[in-house]
């Protein structure tokens, strides 16, 4: 496995594989892998000749009062990690060479950004869009690869890509999660052994809602405080959101009809984890 520090280096060297027929297929992170990261890079592999990645802590998908200072990093075992899956290139470039003195552009996506997420992490996304626009400049994939765990911006990215004709395939992979049903995330080694346990109601939450609308419980409010009053009876927890929405506009439906979207973000401790599933009414009618 190749690793490339700079941009310019990276863009010649995928040019060059394109040139040669090659099918590029990208995996953006932020590091510190876990078996969700294994699996995106597994399922490039499948896709693609050619598997990149990148590690890129990316500073300005966070705000002012986030975690960027103690966002979990382990160079050295990620790259170990990603060369046993197989990898090809790894790129991973420094704040300062992605973002130099006089950087000044934004790539933003209007409406698909202002629900879940977006509403209170009102600049996560221009953030997100940004890097992964550029990233993909850089790059120069067939393929990209994303999790459904981070549904919205796998919804933002698509939606980024059809609205500038970028020449990408998106690809979204299910959650991978702990055998107790918990998503992986980096940000899982944040929790204290207490918190651990708690982090479980995200799961249940999802669960009980699924299993209400399979009993006949189509109407969003009554599901959703179903998943509060579970997520609150357990410590050290507090709801940013529990939205039903449409899984393509992010837009709140007042009932499940077809396939919607429920998302969540829950404090558990200092730590903010998000988790999602589709509610779907074919499923049991
Ligand atoms: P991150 O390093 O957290 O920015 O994540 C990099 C990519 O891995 C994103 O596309 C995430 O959606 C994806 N990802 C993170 N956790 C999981 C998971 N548990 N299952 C599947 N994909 C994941």
């Amino acid at each position: 496995m190749k690793v490339i520090r700079r941009a310019e280096e990276m863009q010649q060297t995928a040019e060059a594989l394109r040139l040669s027929g090659k099918v590029l297929a990208f995996v953006p992170t932020m590091g510190f892998f876990h078996e969700g990261h294994m699996e995106l890079m597994r399922l490039a592999r499948k896709h693609a000749d050619i598997v990149m990645i990148s590690i890129f802590v990316n500073p300005i998908q966070f705000g002012p009062k986030e975690d960027l200072d103690t966002y979990p990093r382990d160079l050295e075992g990620d790259l170990l990690k990603a060369e046993k899956a197989g990898v090809d290139l790894a790129f991973v470039p420094t704040a300062s060479d992605m973002y130099p003195d006089n950087f000044q552009t934004r790539v933003s996506v209007e409406k698909v950004t202002k629900h879940l997420c977006g509403l209170s992490r009102p600049t996560h996304f221009d953030g997100v869009t940004t890097v992964v626009a550029m990233l993909f400049n850089i790059t120069k994939p067939h393929i990209a690869v994303f999790g459904q765990k981070d549904f919205q911006q796998l919804t933002v990215v698509s939606r980024m890509v059809r609205d500038l004709n970028m020449d990408v395939r998106i690809v979204g992979v299910p959650t991978v999660r702990e055998p107790d049903g918990l998503a992986m995330s980096s940000r899982n080694s944040f929790l204290n052994p207490e918190e651990r346990k708690s982090a479980l109601c995200l799961k249940k939450s999802l669960d009980l809602a699924g299993n209400l609308v399979s009993r006949g419980e189509h109407r969003a409010e009554a599901l959703i405080q179903a998943a509060r009053e579970l997520i609150v009876a357990h410590p050290f927890t507090e709801i940013d959101y529990v939205n039903i929405c449409d899984p393509v506009t992010m837009e709140d439906v007042a009932t499940v009809e077809g396939e919607a979207l429920l998302a969540l973000a829950v404090m558990v401790g200092k730590t903010r984890l998000i988790d999602n599933c589709l509610l779907s009414r074919s499923r049991e009618e």
